[in-house]
Order: C-alpha cells, then structure tokens, then sequence
C-alpha cells in the first residue's frame, strides 16, 4: 500500500510518501480501506517529535473514515464493506477508568496513529458505523476536535447563559467547540488573528463576537468589556504560552481555564494567587471519552452540527496540507484524500 512515513522530526518534507506492506488484521482487529484522514494539530506535534522518536517509521494521522476491507479472527457484527470511521482513543478497555467510560485516564490510554495511509488496522473498539449523508471526508473531519471539545464541555459543567471565550476560533477545535458552544446555549466570544482575513464566516456558526488578537495586551480588557468587568465563564486556551497569562485573567472568579494544547510553546509562569484567591480551575483536556463519537456522529447526518473542511489534499501532498494548517489562517479542517 501507499503512506505517509516519517524517519526524522523536523518540518514537513520529511513526510514521505512511499510504498509499504500492507498490515492484516490480528484476532480483534479489522482491517479499513481508508478514503480520508484528517489532520490534526497533534499530527505535526508527532512530526516534530514530541510524542517520542522515530526507532521505526511512523505513519501519523488519527482521524480517518473508509470501507471495512478485512475482518481478523473472532470478529463478529462488522461486515466487509460496511463504512466506518476510527474512533481515535486507545486504552486498555477493562481498568476502572475504561469501565466508567474515562478512558483518557486509563494508564494505557493513546491517540490512535496511521491514518496517513491507504489501509490501517485497528481493534474492533475503535470502529464507529459511518451514518448516511456523510461523505468520507466529513466523517473524518470530526473525530479529534469533536470528542476533544465535547469532552471539554462536559467536564467543565457549561451552562447555558455562560460565557465563553475562544482562542484560535477559525481552526478545527475552535469551529467545532464553537458549534457545541452554541448547543449548549452558551455566549461566545471568539478570538481570530488579523491574518485570517474572513472573520465574519465565524458568525454564521455562531459567534456573538469577533476580537482579534495578535500577541498584544490588551484582549483581556477587551473581555472585561464585554462582560460587565466580570471576565468569562469558560475560557479554552489550546495556544499556551503566549495567551495562559490572559485567559487567567480574562476569566471570573471560580471559573474555568481549559488547556487543550500549546501551538505556541508549552511552558508558561504565573503567580498561584491568581488561580487560588480567585478560585479557578484549569482543565486538561486530551480527546476523551469513546462513547462521544458515536453519540455525535448521527447529529452530522441530521445537520445539527456542520463538518467545515477548509480544504482537500491528496495524500501525497500531504506536506502541503501540513503547511497549509501551519499557516494558521485555516477556517476548519484540512484533510487528506485517499
Ligand atoms: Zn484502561
């Protein structure tokens, strides 16, 4: 089959596109002809490294939508054929955790790797039944920013009336946890940089407003503004290191700061007064809980959330799409066909 591989961290050209064998299936397993991955943020973390070296080529990408093309020993209830989509969380499925339907705590719990590629293989858990209506590049567009945002949402207790403010808004996360922003019936603020030049498209998904921030101080009395100098509810801060500081401060008292991410650096300082005193909560947040994507995949097919998808590559080209998503003026997913 064809993939992406990768040998070295480094930038995108080291995503090569090449001939490997083709894996079958083990007991448990099925085997996916693949027709659209989607790229995530975290696939060029995995390009950089930051998820371990490189002992073996790795194939990355973990959201991907095909055809059943083989089913391994023991497998029953999946048909050859049938469309599905990986669900991306692995772990171990009998600790605690993974019986109470927490699997990111699981001590074994991972992002699935090896969408980037005309077959992958997965466990029988990791297959979702791809509703009707979707295309496959739809359906892969979902997985991680969806299950992530959900997740987010769900344990942060968002009610609706809260406010919330929303970094990096035009990019896959901020599109799809502004969507469920607006299903839960919460105020969104959304923060877009100058160089994305359609600022107003993040309207038509409910936005209530636009700031645009790039790099300066001065969002938070923006926020404070908007807020009657209360500060938000909920804010999600997936850039670290340039923006934490803000959205401590951009958020009330006894609210909630969610780290989903750190695309401009992982290492931040503050003073701890400033979460105690003020009785915040910061949320990790890392994919979540398998039982998401099923749930939310039929609202796409219902038209009750809407898969934006910025822009289509071939696989090949998928050191294009990489920098395409780098470039960060993106509205929605980038994906790649296969
Ligand atoms: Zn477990």
């Amino acid at each position: 089959m064809h993939a992406i591989r990768i040998y070295e961290p480094g930038l995108a050209e080291v995503l090569k596109y090449e001939e490997m064998p083709t894996p079958e299936p083990g007991p448990g397993e099925v085997r996916i002809r693949l027709r659209a991955a989607g790229v995530n943020h975290r696939d060029i973390w995995v390009r950089q490294g930051a998820f371990g070296g490189f002992a073996t080529p790795k194939v990355p990408g973990s959201d991907g939508a095909g055809e059943i093309d083989a089913l391994g020993p023991n497998v029953k209830g999946l048909n050859i054929g049938q469309r599905v989509v990986i669900n991306p969380g692995v772990s171990c499925g009998h600790c605690r955790f993974c019986l109470a339907g927490e699997q990111p705590s699981c001590q074994g719990f991972q992002i699935f790797d090896g969408t980037y590629a005309q077959f992958a293989v997965v466990s029988v858990n990791n297959v979702v039944a791809m509703p009707s209506g979707l295309t496959f590049a739809e359906a892969a567009s979902v997985g991680v920013p969806f299950i992530t945002a959900e997740d987010f949402f769900m344990r942060s207790q968002a009610l609706p009336g809260q406010t919330v403010l929303l970094w990096a808004a035009n990019g896959g996360l901020g599109l799809a946890a502004l969507q469920l922003a607006k299903r839960r019936g919460l105020r969104a603020l959304a923060v877009v940089r100058s160089s994305f030049k359609q600022p107003e498209r993040l309207r038509q998904y409910g936005a209530d407003e636009i700031l645009v921030w790039d790099g300066g101080e001065d969002l938070v009395a923006e926020v404070m503004t908007l807020t009657q100098q209360h500060g938000v509810d909920i804010t999600i801060d997936s850039l670290g290191q340039s923006t934490f500081e803000q959205s401590l401060a951009a958020t009330r008292r006894g609210g909630t700061i969610v780290s989903v991410g750190s695309t401009t650096g992982g290492l931040v300082s503050f003073e701890l007064g400033r979460v105690f005193r003020r009785r915040q909560t910061i949320l990790g947040a890392f994919l979540g809980s398998s039982a998401i994507l099923p749930r939310i995949l039929p609202l796409f097919a219902r038209g009750e959330l809407t898969p934006i998808i910025d822009h289509s590559y071939p696989l090949e080209q998928a050191d294009q799409a990489h920098e395409h998503l780098e470039s960060s003026g993106v509205f929605g997913k980038i994906i790649l066909e296969i």
